[in-house]
């Protein structure tokens, strides 16, 4: 039967850009091959949740394979904590059956809807990067549809140059239809959380870096649109997973996490049904909201919070993406090199605070060591992700960031970006030949491309 497909207007997270895809939605691992070998289509390009923020997960006029309906458990060994799921499980779903047997996710993103396959694709990182590195380091394998049609099994073992090309590699090296995963063992559903107001970014950075060992996460919100002495002033939000026995008795008796209801739900339990006016977050409404927050938040040690609150506190609100109009937003996120980097996120947020532009959600981290990965995002030192509304003069304005981040010796997250070019993008990627090579391997007839790699042209040799 020939694969069927709709016609839709597709974004990712950040609603910027907009374009017409082919859309495939297989409910059979075999059916993303018969889809692939069609020939109905030039080329194709998984997609997830789409909870990437810009074109990674787009192909305009030509072929999207949405994965989410794949989505069965294959196999759990209980005494390992090992998963072996198809690709477009997404976290949610994970967290929702196994938190109670005591397993969660070994890294996680701010949000628990991205499915597995998305999370192999961009190599995410958590909160827990500086000790655990990004979600690869937990991948025992998968299985890839190639373009050629093949099924590889592929390990750090097994076929490692594809492997290491595929974690990060942007849904550019084939189709991912199951991984195995290893869950973490945690004994509750609480974290102990300690919170810290920094006055800047001198003493959010010196803090972090004198304390961040002792923490399995650390996270700060920054406000970005804060100038002079109190440039970079954050609250830093540290913590570690709770012994079931630290628990005060109600929350142990409330058949909540372990033995109990993970109390994670499976989808949002609010929706912001309408669009915002665009403009409506602004220098004026964002610098009212920065100053309120940091006001309200108070240095304090050892708060138990849920794990809902601490890992996925934008997931509450369904589509909280509408705050920013039809008009969409970009997510700016850099990483800086260790030793350029205090310099450079001084430069960036300097440029940030003189733009006029307001950058609502600012989040702040440390990185641990790169991986392996050839287009992996994370390298050690630190990361900015910075939330823009999309407004007259916004592409100029994050070329200049690029130019900045770049002579800091930084790179962009793919899996946020919209608006790089390709020159900026070879030069941030230090492995990207080695990852063409393999690439052009696998796909000597480029039947695979997305709206991201034609702009960054990530697959031309
Ligand atoms: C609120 C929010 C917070 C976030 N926080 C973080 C964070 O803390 N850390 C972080 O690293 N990221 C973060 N992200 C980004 C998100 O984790 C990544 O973009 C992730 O890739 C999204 O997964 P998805 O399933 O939605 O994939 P999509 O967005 O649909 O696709 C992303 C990429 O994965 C590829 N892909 C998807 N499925 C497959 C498959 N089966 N086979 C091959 N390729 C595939 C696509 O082609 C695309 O290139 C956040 C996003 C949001 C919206």
């Amino acid at each position: 039967m020939t694969p069927a497909f709709t016609i839709q207007a597709l974004s990712g997270w950040g609603r910027y850009p907009v374009e017409l895809c082919h859309l495939f939605r297989p409910e059979k691992r075999s059916e993303v091959a018969a889809t692939m070998a069609s020939g109905l289509q030039p080329s194709y390009i998984s997609r997830g949740l789409g909870r990437s923020y810009g074109d990674a997960a787009l192909n305009k006029d030509a072929g999207v394979i949405w994965h989410a309906l794949l989505n069965r458990f294959l196999s759990f060994d209980r005494a390992s904590g090992i998963l072996e799921c198809e690709s477009g499980v997404s976290l949610a779903e994970i967290i929702h059956y196994f938190l109670p047997r005591g397993w969660f996710l070994p890294v996680t993103p701010g949000t628990k809807f991205v499915t597995v396959g998305g999370a192999i694709a961009a190599d995410i990182h958590g909160k827990n990067h500086h000790k655990d590195g990004s979600f690869s380091n937990f991948v025992l394998d998968f299985h890839l549809l190639t373009p050629t049609g093949e099924v590889m099994r592929c390990s750090p073992a097994s076929n490692p140059d594809i492997f290491w090309a595929t974690v990060g590699g942007m849904g550019l090296t084939g189709m991912l239809l199951a991984a195995r995963i290893q869950l973490r063992r945690v004994d509750s559903a609480y974290v102990y959380v300690d919170y810290y107001k920094a006055v800047n970014l001198e003493d959010a950075l010196a803090t972090m870096e004198e304390s961040d060992e002792r923490y399995d996460y650390s996270v700060a919100w920054i406000d970005a649109l804060a100038t002079g002495k109190n440039m970079g002033r954050s609250v830093l939000m540290r913590g570690n997973h709770a012994a079931g026995t630290e628990l005060p008795a109600r929350l142990r008796e409330s058949g909540r996490g372990i033995g109990g209801n993970s109390g994670v739900p499976l989808r949002p339990p609010w929706n912001l049904f309408m669009d915002f006016p665009s403009g409506m977050l602004n220098r004026l409404t964002v610098t009212a909201f920065n100053t309120t927050y940091y006001a309200l938040h108070r240095t304090a040690a050892r708060q138990l919070v849920g794990f809902e609150k601490f890992f996925y506190p934008l997931d509450a609100l369904d589509h909280w993406n509408r705050m920013y109009g039809k008009r969409g937003f970009v997510q700016y996120q850099i990483a800086l090199p260790q030793a350029s980097g205090r310099a450079g996120l001084r430069t960036i947020l300097d440029r940030m605070a003189r733009s006029g532009r307001a950058s609502f959600l600012a989040v702040l981290k440390r990185f641990g060591d790169s991986g392996p990965g050839l287009l992996s995002f994370p390298m050690r030192g630190y990361t900015l992700a910075l939330d823009i509304p999309a407004a007259r003069g916004l592409v100029p304005f994050l070329h200049e960031l690029d130019r900045m981040t770049l002579d800091h010796g930084g790179r962009i997250y793919l899996a946020k970006d919209a608006v790089l070019r390709p020159g900026d993008f070879a030069a941030m990627y230090p492995r990207l030949d080695g990852f063409r090579a393999i690439q052009r391997k696998l796909d000597p007839k480029r039947l695979l491309s997305s709206s991201l790699a034609r702009r960054l042209r990530i697959c031309d040799l």
